[in-house]
């Protein structure tokens, strides 16, 4: 059975360093807000050279804290997308607000920023683009858009895209705030829960570091309402030890993504590729293709041992908890999507062989 994300063999390559890092915390016992948390949070705003990191309990934390540091209020309309994971639309609905979604690009399945202005309302108080699959949305058409409306907050739901390049520049950096997830199958994870928010923005980045622990600009001095929301210092104490080899992931991850797109094409496998936009490096936190009969390939996929997963299966307009924010705009590109989109196994320890065989494997399914 080839895995469908590899941590074993990651681990397996980074065993004495994760170790160490481990015994480290264990040993001076500051398991909150240790040492290893601001070192984390200095190596990756270095990384991304955004101003701000700030650690936070998962990538959904850091959307919650994002929107109550904006100041969120109920009511508020929120635009995004409905083809992504439910977190983004959940911490908009959990603050009061009001989720408006718009549609897709059906080559990219990123949110289509031509048709977000229609979307603008004088209640439009952020805007989420995902950066789907590891590929960023279109962030300075999205930008400018916000901008020419009184300057409407963008955050960049980067969970997927931890490590991606949009014209030169590093996802989680291109916007008002980006927001990321440790979580452990992500392109950069850890051994449990975690995730970061990233901003340019003084007293943003102030707002989120305070709202993280419960409010507090002082020990016991509560200045808003905020949540227990820390990332632990173990768990940055694996992120830190995963750096070492995460350029070279990187790498990786785009060299196979490449490799995926050129054997399915050149064997001509009933599998359409996506779309890479020519200004963006993907890192394919999913590899994602559409497939006809998705139920059908799937099994005869597993029967050969290879797995597969939906990224996603219903739009979240779709879905029980948001069918009531549907609204009347059409989401057709996004229900298309949701029927046809099938994820490969994809891991920087994926081999050739291993390739070869999924390749194989889908020719004849
Ligand atoms: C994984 C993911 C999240 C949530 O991250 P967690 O760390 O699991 O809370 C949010 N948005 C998207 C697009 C995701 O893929």
């Amino acid at each position: 059975m080839i895995p469908f994300s590899d941590l074993k063999s990651q681990y397996a390559a980074l065993k004495p360093q994760i170790q160490e890092r481990i015994n480290r915390v264990l040993d001076h016992g500051q398991y909150i807000m240790g040492p290893e948390v601001g070192e984390l949070e200095q190596q990756l705003s270095a990384y991304t050279e955004s101003k701000h990191c700030i650690t936070v309990a998962s990538g959904t934390e850091a959307l919650l804290i994002s929107l109550m540091a904006l100041n969120l209020k109920p009511g508020d309309e929120v635009i995004t997308t409905p083809f992504t994971f439910a977190a983004t639309a959940e911490m908009v609905v959990l603050v009061g607000g009001v989720p408006v979604f718009v549609d897709i690009e059906p080559d990219t399945c990123n949110i289509d920023a031509s048709l977000i202005e229609a979307a603008i309302t004088p209640r439009t108080k952020a805007i989420i683009p995902v950066s789907l699959y590891g590929q960023c949305a279109d962030m300075d058409e999205i930008n400018a858009i916000a901008a020419r409306h009184g300057n409407i907050p963008v955050i960049e739901d980067a969970a997927q895209s931890f490590g991606a390049t949009y014209k030169g520049r590093r996802s989680c950096n291109l916007s008002t705030i980006g927001c990321t997830s440790f979580f452990p199958s992500k392109p950069l994870g850890c051994y449990g829960d975690g995730g970061a928010v990233f901003t340019n923005d003084d007293a943003l980045a102030q707002a989120c570091r305070e709202i993280r622990v419960h409010g507090q600009s002082a020990r016991y001095t509560h200045t808003r309402v905020g949540v227990g929301g820390r990332m632990d210092t173990l768990q940055c104490a694996i992120v830190l030890a995963k750096l070492e080899r995460f350029a070279w992931e990187i790498e990786q991850r785009e060299r196979i993504g490449a490799r995926y797109r050129e054997w399915i094409r050149e064997a001509g496998a009933p599998a359409e590729l996506l779309t890479v936009r020519p200004d963006r490096s993907c890192v394919w936190g999913q590899f994602t293709v559409m497939v006809s009969d998705r139920d059908g390939v799937q099994k005869r996929l597993q029967a050969r041992g290879i797995p597969t997963a939906v990224h996603y299966p219903r739009p979240l307009h779709q879905q029980p908890a948001y069918a009531v924010y549907a609204g009347s705009r059409g989401l057709p590109r996004s229900e298309t999507a949701a029927g046809r989109v099938m994820s490969l196994p994809m891991s920087a320890d994926l081999t050739p062989e291993q390739q070869r065989a999924v390749v194989d494997a889908l020719l004849t399914a």
